[in-house]
């Protein structure tokens, strides 16, 4: 296994610019996700470390040295990808030991190699099988097995999940983690879907338009958002966000959006925003029930046994909160809420205010 690093990539298909300089460090034994709407240069990332791309500008190291000018059957890395491409006319277990025959592996290796990858993927009684004899589940296990029997020194993964049923992704997803803690390897991942960066990654590198936004762990995403794109991206139901002004009444500083108005003194360094338009972003579970700034009227609740969503109108503004399913409240009932300020994150011209 070996450190992946990405430095200054630039990528174009014709006009259209798909990656802007973009730079980030998989560690040794990291697993590292790329999260990011669909179309936003994710899979372009990956083809560019194997291979199959070319960067216009940029430099990719693997270990020590740079791959960027490699072909792809030098470059030590192993791609699983969404629609698995197994050879359809070929066992499980020839498919797992494609890549080592190809490599000239002596067979009482290949065969060790198999059966110690099929083990681990727990898919030993199907090494006969062919991939139309599978499930959906099945043949992703293969394909992660295929990868793994070339022991890469980086593992790149293009949304692998997404092609399976939500229970079968939340078990998948599990044994993945399981998988890396067990081989300790250096992986990219990617993939649009924040719930696998958020549960998978060690490192989220949240991507939009090609351009980087964000780096950190998925609670520093989460916690300390760097811009709107970010705050909204990640998490569900998604942030609330009101625009408004600060204003100063007195020594109070007081955020105001024409029709709700809320008291932020103790965000002293708001007071150089005065006048000015901001954003305020609320996480749905900053909304605590109780006397506060925020009062209107139930517009929806949704039941989700743990938890319920509950939709509510502030005169014209739209507001989701995360409430405890204890809560005895019907639609179209008043309801006031108070605001957790952890959960509340101030933005000016779409960036963080620290
Ligand atoms: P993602 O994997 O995040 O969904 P991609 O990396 O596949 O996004 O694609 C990013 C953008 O580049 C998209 O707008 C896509 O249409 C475009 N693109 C990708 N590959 C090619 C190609 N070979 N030729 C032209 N445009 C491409
Ligand atoms: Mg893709």
């Amino acid at each position: 296994m070996a450190e992946l690093k990405i430095a200054n990539l630039n990528k174009s298909f014709g006009s259209t610019k798909v990656l802007e300089d973009v730079s980030f460090t998989v560690n040794d034994g990291e697993f590292c996700i790329v999260l990011g709407p669909s179309g936003c240069g994710k899979s372009t990332i990956l083809r560019l470390v194997s291979g199959l791309e070319q960067q216009d500008s940029g430099t990719i190291y693997i270990g020590d040295v740079e791959v960027s000018g490699q072909s792809p059957k030098e470059r030590d890395v192993a791609m699983v990808f969404q629609n698995y491409a197994l050879y359809p006319h070929m066992s499980v277990f020839d498919n797992m030991a494609f890549s080592l025959k190809m490599s000239n592996t002596p067979k009482p290796e290949i065969k060790r190699k198999v059966i110690e990858g099929a083990t681990l993927l727990k898919i030993n009684d199907l090494l006969q099988r062919k991939p139309k004899e599978l499930s959906g589940g099945q043949r992703q296990r293969v394909a992660i097995g295929r990868a793994i029997v070339r022991n890469p020194q980086v593992f790149l993964f293009d949304e692998p999940l997404s092609n399976l049923d939500a229970k079968l992704r939340n078990t998948m997803r599990i044994e993945l983690v399981g998988l890396h803690n067990k081989l300790s390897s250096t992986v990219l991942y990617v993939t649009h879907d924040q719930v696998e960066a958020m549960t998978l990654g060690q490192k989220v590198v949240l991507l939009n338009e090609g351009r980087i936004q964000q780096m950190g762990t998925p609670a520093e995403l989460y916690e300390k958002p760097t811009n709107i794109f970010a705050a909204t991206f990640i998490g569900s139901p998604q942030m609330n966000i009101l625009n408004g002004r600060i204003k100063n009444e007195g020594e109070k500083i007081l955020f105001n959006t024409g029709e709700i108005t809320f008291d932020v003194s103790h965000r002293k360094n708001l007071r150089g925003y005065t006048g000015q338009k901001i954003t305020v972003g609320i996480r749905p579970e900053a909304l605590l029930l109780g006397k506060g700034p925020l009062s209107g009227k139930i517009k929806l609740i949704e039941h989700l046994g743990s938890e319920i969503i509950l939709h509510a109108m502030i005169d014209k503004t739209k507001i989701i909160a995360r409430l405890s399913p204890e809560i005895e409240k019907r639609e179209g009932e008043p309801i006031s809420f108070s605001l957790v300020w952890k959960g509340v994150h101030f933005f000016s011209k779409g960036e963080r205010i620290p």
